[in-house]
């Protein structure tokens, strides 16, 4: 049948369009290696847009003695930064400081203060904590991000919302990244550097031959076969069934299935810090101001069966979070307070840890070459190492492949992200000089979604009716439009909860008409590609 694609021939073809099968196809792409993807759904759909949205190098983990994890999660967050400064920011964090929080029972550090201060009773110690903080604040060398700092809970602005027992505590940085537009920011700059980035399209089958693999793929027009040297099984949550069904391999190594809930609920404190918040139970959940009306509330960690079973935040998950913030917040929260919910499931590799919470958050690549041509299995990581996890995936695949290019991606901004961090103020500024019929919010979320690509597509407009109609909430035609063509996006739910999070503000029928649009104009342009 017609193939959706220029090319049925790819050096590497890359299974899920997550951050990390787009992060390694960009990596393969710029390093001139002929790549093609396919993602099953749209573009981030699963996990890597459910996730906290933090670059973080992971405070929690330190208890775990994670210090590699934790080390090169530090040093990316400003690498990731400069490079995306649209949608990445700088964010502090305040942990208030409460004699009765706990540790999580089995970390190493946890086990070490049992036998040497059995009085504490596994109550963490001030002194921990602020040693903890040093050694977060050292291990990364940070240079745009402030260092931590203690706070006065009874006169800081932070100390407002929270119960008045709460007096002291400290404060923190880390960095916020709206986690669905890396990846399709990612899988544009992937296109542009020549790779096939193909949504909504299934791998159903790869068979190993003499010099690569027979990919058998299917869509809504039907099913049609690729070849490639290489595969690259970045399937997230379906890893394992990828391994086992798509490729019939009896690799041994698993994936352990882990989800976690957030809760969206009313704006609960008006200033711009995040919290990280510890609980009695040994774990931490933070509160984090969300799209300006919003407050964000997560995570949880519940083993989840399987990957075809579609992660919900439960009621069970809602009212744990509910709980545990409400031990904090001078207002308890309630069920009526919620006006979201999501939930992913983390692909973490499976290294036999009893719980969750513990099971680890660092990525394992494994190649396997065992039946000839060569398929790379990628398991855990982080949303931060991303482009870490590409960097190794490429120095496991690029030699097979005969390509001696280096890294390439630490200085290397995404698309609209061409500017310094400190300069987006400027970058608005400028905007709004450029099109003086932009106020202040409209100019900013544009900034913040599209960067230096703002002015791209606002193109020569002089009046609002230029951008044609519009549809609530400062969406136009022309983002629309600029979603459809350059962001594959089918439908209105792809564009109100991946490449924006407009879903949270629109009505009803103003969602309606955005998914009529899309449908209408997606529609069109893929019967333009396949005449
Ligand atoms: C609750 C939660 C909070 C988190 N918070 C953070 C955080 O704050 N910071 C951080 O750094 N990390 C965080 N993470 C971790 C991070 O989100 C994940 O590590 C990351 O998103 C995993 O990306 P991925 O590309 O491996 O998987 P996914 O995003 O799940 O992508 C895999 C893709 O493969 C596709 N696919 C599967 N099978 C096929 C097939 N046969 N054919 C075609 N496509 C297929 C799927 O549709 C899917 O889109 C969090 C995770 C969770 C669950």
């Amino acid at each position: 049948m017609t193939r959706p694609c220029d090319t049925a021939d790819f050096d590497l073809f890359v299974i899920g369009g997550g951050v990390n099968g787009c992060g390694i196809a960009r990596d393969a792409a710029g390093r001139g290696i002929s790549v093609g993807l396919a993602e099953m759904g749209d573009l981030g759909a699963a996990t890597s847009s459910a996730s906290t949205k933090l670059f973080h190098g992971g405070l929690r983990y330190l208890e775990y003695l994670e210090f590699r994890l934790v080390r090169e999660s530090l040093v990316e967050r400003e690498i990731l930064l400069r490079a995306m400064p649209h949608i990445s920011w700088p964010m502090r964090f305040v942990l208030p400081y409460s004699p009765n929080m706990r540790f999580e029972g089995g970390t190493p550090v946890s086990r070490m203060i049992a036998l040497l201060m059995p009085w504490m009773k596994g109550r963490r110690p001030a002194w921990l904590i602020r040693a903890g903080l040093f050694l977060y604040d050292h291990l990364g060398g940070r240079k745009i991000l402030p260092g931590t700092r203690s706070v006065d809970l009874r006169t800081d602005p932070a100390g407002a919302s929270l119960k008045s027992d709460f007096r002291k505590g400290y404060e923190y940085s880390d960095c916020w990244i709206e986690d669905s537009r890396l990846v399709v920011l990612n899988a544009r700059d992937a296109a542009r550097r020549g790779a096939t980035i193909m949504p909504r399209t299934r791998v159903i089958n790869a068979r190993r031959q003499d010099d690569g693999w027979l990919i058998t793929l299917s869509d809504s027009s039907g099913e049609w076969q690729v070849h490639a040297r290489m595969l690259v099984n970045a399937g997230g949550p379906w890893a394992g069934s990828i391994i086992k069904g798509v490729v019939g391999s009896n690799a041994a190594d698993r994936v352990r299935l882990v989800r976690g809930s957030h809760i969206v609920t009313r704006k609960l404190f008006d200033h711009d810090k995040s919290y990280f918040l510890q609980g009695t139970d040994g774990r931490i959940i933070f509160a984090i101001p969300y799209e300006g009306q919003f407050t964000l509330i997560g995570t949880t960690d519940k083993d989840h069966t399987d990957a075809a079973t579609p992660p919900v935040c439960t009621d069970e998950e809602a009212d744990y979070l509910l709980d545990f913030a409400s031990q904090y917040f001078a207002a308890p929260l309630t069920r009526d307070d919620i006006v979201w919910r999501y939930s992913g499931v983390r692909p973490l590799y499976d290294d036999g840890a009893s719980s969750a919470t513990a099971a680890t958050r660092d990525y394992v690549l494994k190649l396997d070459d065992a039946g000839g041509a060569p398929l790379l299995n990628i398991f855990g990581g982080k949303i931060t190492t991303y482009r870490k996890l590409a960097e190794a995936a490429l120095a496991k695949v690029a030699p097979l492949l005969g390509n001696s290019h280096g890294t390439w991606t630490a200085d290397a901004p995404l698309p609209g992200g061409d500017f310094a961090p400190h300069q987006v103020q400027t970058q608005i500024d400028r905007l709004r000089q450029s099109y003086a019929f932009l106020d202040q919010d409209w100019a900013t979320r544009l900034i913040r979604a599209y960067g230096t690509e703002a002015f791209d597509m606002l193109a020569d407009a002089t009046s609002v009716d230029a951008l044609g109609k519009a549809f609530g909430h400062t969406v136009t035609a022309t983002e629309l439009d600029w979603a459809i063509t350059r962001e594959w996006v089918m439908s209105g739910e792809d564009f109100l909860w991946r490449r924006t999070r407009l879903g949270l503000v629109m009505s009803e029928a103003e969602a309606e008409a955005i998914d009529l649009y899309i449908r209408e104009g997606a529609g069109k342009a893929v019967n333009a590609s396949r005449a």
